[in-house]
């Protein structure tokens, strides 16, 4: 039972550092193609999580909270407040959305200037 909680929150401090980054990432203006994009994935991700018990309460907070997807601000915005809502859940304490801003960076910021040079 205690490796089995330790894997599981191993995997949930993985995956949230994978959806925090994406939206810190996801562009300011997207085009609609990119914000569909977004929300599918964000659907598929609580449909397939691999912890049964969690991705069926994620299912749940989507249902009730739908994934805002128009720009990176409302994007990271929600993943904040959805991935609190988990906290609130497991009684750990809140994070502070407006501190989002520069916490998550996956250090491949310069990608497309790289790209170019
Ligand atoms: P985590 O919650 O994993 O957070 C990692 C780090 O992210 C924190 O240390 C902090 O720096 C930062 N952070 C914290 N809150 C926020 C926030 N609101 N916004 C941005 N950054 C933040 N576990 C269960 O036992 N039951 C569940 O039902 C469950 N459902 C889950 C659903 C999903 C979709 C995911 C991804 C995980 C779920 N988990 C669940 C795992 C759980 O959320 C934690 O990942 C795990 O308990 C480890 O917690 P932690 O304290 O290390 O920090």
């Amino acid at each position: 039972k205690l490796g089995n909680e330790t894997l599981k929150a191993e995997l949930g401090r993985a995956a949230w550092k994978v959806l925090h980054t994406t939206m810190a990432r996801f562009p300011d203006k997207p085009t609609q193609d990119e914000s569909d994009a977004l929300k599918q994935y964000l659907y598929l991700f609580a449909r397939l999580y691999p912890c049964g018990e969690c991705a069926e309460h994620f299912q749940g907070i989507l249902k009730k909270y739908p994934p805002q997807t128009s720009s990176r601000s409302s994007a990271a915005a929600w993943a904040c407040f959805v991935h609190n809502l988990v906290n609130e859940r497991k009684g750990k304490p809140i994070f502070d959305c407006a501190n989002i801003g520069d916490f998550y960076d996956c250090g491949c910021a310069d990608d497309e200037k790289e790209a170019i040079s």
